[in-house]
C-alpha cells in the first residue's frame, strides 16, 4: 500500500495528516492526489465516505503553498458544493490539513449577514469554499472576483445538478478564467455530468473507486416488507427491541420528516428532523445532539443528509425508499464507515416495490427480506402512486419498472447555502446563525 510520503506531500501536510491519525491514503486519495499534483484536470467518481475531500484538498494545499499568495478579494481556489453542510465540512478539512501552512480559507453560504463574509474576502482568501447562490450574490456585489481562480473544484456535481444549480454553475464558469485546473467529483457519471464535464474539463484523468457500500460487506442490508400505516410502529419496535441508540432515518419529504420526529418523541424516543426548511442553527444543533447521542434518532431528507459526516453511525433506516436508486447507496453509505460495521434497514410497503426492484438492479443483488410477526403486509392492499418528494429539476426518473407517480417535481427545489460561516481564521469554532432564507 502506498504511503502519504510516497505521494510527495510536503512535511507540513504530512504532519497534519498524522495528527488526524490517518496512516495510509484511501484508494481515491492514492489515485487522485498524483493527478492533481501534476496539474491535470480530474473527473472522479467517488462519494462521501471514500476520503474524497482529502483527495482534492491535500494536493490543492500543496500546489497553493508553492505559488504566490492571493490578492485581496481574489481567491485562487474555488470549491463549489451543493449544500452548506458539505461546504462547512470541506472548509473544515482545508483548515485541518492546512493547519501548518500559511493559507487562508473562507466559507460562504447564504442565509446570514453577508458582512462578515465580505470582511473575510477582503482579508485575502486563497481557498474559497462556497455554495453557488451566495457566491453569485457576492459576485453581484463585487465583493469577490473570480478572475484569479487557478483551481476550480465541483464537489458532488451530480447533486448540484439534481438540485437545479446548473444555471448558477454556468454563471460561475463564465466568471473564472478559461485557463485553470478543474476537478469534478461526482458519485455517478450520468449523461448530464458527462456533458458538463465535456464542456469544462481538458483532457481529464478519470478516476473511479467503488462506492463504499456497493461492495462493502461491512453493511448488512435488510428489507422489512410492511404496510405503510404500520411503518411507524415497526420502526419504534425495532429501535426498542434492539436498543438502537443512534439511528439516521430517511424520509422523502420534509413534512414526513417533521411528523415522524414528532411521533417518535411522543413514543419516548428522542428525535429531531433535519431538512432544508430548518434554520442553520437548528440543523447544527440537531446534528451535534445526534453525534453526542443526546438524540437517538435523526430524521433526514436526502438533501439534508448529503455530506453529513457522522463517524461510525451504526444504523440507517429507510423509512421510505428514495425515488432515485443511487440515493439508496448514498443513504446506506452513512453507516459502516471507517471500518466499522453497520446496518441498513428499509421499511418497504407495496407502493415501493418498483423502487426496491430498481435498487436491487443497481446493487446487482437482492436484499434480504424479513417479515416480522404482527407486521405482515395485508395482501388486500393495492399499490398507490408515491407522493412526490422534493426532487430537484435535474435528474428525472428514467428507469422503468416502478410504479412512481408521474407528478412533475413540485416547484423550485430548496436552495441550500442560505446560511453562513464566513471565517478565515483557523481554529475558530463555526459561527452558525439561524437566518431567513432568500437572497
Ligand atoms: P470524505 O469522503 O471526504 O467525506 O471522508 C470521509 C471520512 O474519512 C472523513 O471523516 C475523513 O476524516 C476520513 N478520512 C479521510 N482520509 C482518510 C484516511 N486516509 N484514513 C482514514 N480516514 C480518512
Amino acid at each position: 500500500m502506498m504511503s502519504f510520503t510516497e505521494l510527495g506531500l510536503r512535511a507540513e501536510i504530512l504532519r497534519a495528516i498524522a495528527e488526524e491519525g490517518y496512516t495510509e491514503p484511501t484508494p481515491i486519495q492514492a489515485k487522485a492526489i498524483p493527478v492533481v499534483l501534476a496539474g491535470r484536470d480530474l473527473m472522479a467518481a467517488a462519494q462521501t465516505g471514500t476520503g474524497k475531500t482529502a483527495g482534492f484538498t491535500l494536493p490543492i494545499l500543496q500546489l497553493m503553498s508553492t505559488r504566490p499568495a492571493a490578492q485581496r478579494g481574489k481567491p485562487r481556489v474555488l470549491v463549489l458544493t451543493p449544500t452548506r453542510e458539505l461546504a462547512a465540512q470541506v472548509e473544515e478539512s482545508v483548515r485541518t490539513y492546512g493547519h501548518f501552512l500559511p493559507l487562508k480559507s473562507t466559507l460562504i453560504f447564504g442565509g446570514v449577514g453577508i458582512g462578515p463574509q465580505i470582511k473575510a474576502l477582503k482579508n485575502g482568501v486563497d481557498i474559497l469554499v462556497a455554495t453557488p447562490g451566495r457566491l453569485l450574490d457576492h459576485v453581484g456585489q463585487r465583493t469577490v472576483d473570480l478572475s484569479a481562480v487557478e483551481i476550480l473544484v465541483l464537489d458532488e456535481a451530480d447533486r448540484m445538478l439534481d438540485m437545479g444549480f446548473i444555471h448558477d454553475i454556468k454563471k460561475v464558469l463564465a466568471l473564472v478564467p478559461k485557463q485553470k485546473q478543474t476537478l469534478l467529483f461526482s458519485a455517478t457519471f450520468s449523461d448530464e455530468i458527462r456533458s458538463l464535464a465535456n464542456g469544462l474539463l481538458r483532457d481529464p484523468q478519470l478516476v473511479e473507486v467503488a462506492p463504499r457500500n456497493a461492495t462493502a460487506d461491512l453493511v448488512t442490508q435488510r428489507v422489512y416488507p410492511v404496510d405503510k400505516a404500520k411503518k411507524r410502529d415497526l420502526l419504534i419496535k425495532l429501535i426498542d427491541d434492539h436498543h438502537w441508540h443512534q439511528v439516521l432515518v430517511f424520509m422523502r419529504t420534509k413534512h414526513g420528516a417533521n411528523t415522524l420526529a414528532e411521533k417518535l418523541n411522543k413514543a419516548d424516543i428522542s428525535a429531531a428532523a433535519i431538512h432544508g426548511n430548518k434554520s442553520q442553527g437548528a440543523r447544527t444543533r440537531a446534528l451535534a445532539d445526534f453525534k453526542s447521542m443526546k438524540l437517538n434518532v435523526l430524521v433526514a431528507t436526502d438533501i439534508a443528509a448529503r455530506g453529513l459526516d457522522i463517524d461510525q453511525l451504526p444504523h440507517v433506516v429507510n423509512f421510505e425508499l428514495p425515488n432515485v436508486p443511487e440515493d439508496y447507496v448514498h443513504r446506506i453509505g452513512r453507516t459502516g464507515r471507517a471500518g466499522s460495521s453497520g446496518h441498513a434497514v428499509s421499511l418497504v410497503c407495496i407502493d415501493e416495490h418498483g423502487l426496491l426492484r430498481d435498487i436491487e438492479r443497481l446493487l446487482k443483488k437482492p436484499i434480504e427480506k424479513m417479515v416480522l410477526p404482527g407486521f405482515e403486509p395485508d395482501p388486500s392492499i393495492r399499490a398507490e402512486p408515491i407522493e412526490n418528494g422534493q426532487r430537484g429539476q435535474g435528474r428525472q426518473q428514467q428507469r422503468s419498472g416502478s410504479n412512481r407517480s408521474g407528478n412533475a417535481p413540485k416547484g423550485v427545489p430548496p436552495r441550500p447555502g442560505r446560511s453562513s460561516r464566513g471565517n478565515s481564521s483557523r481554529g475558530n469554532a463555526a459561527q452558525h446563525h439561524s437566518g431567513s432564507r432568500g437572497r
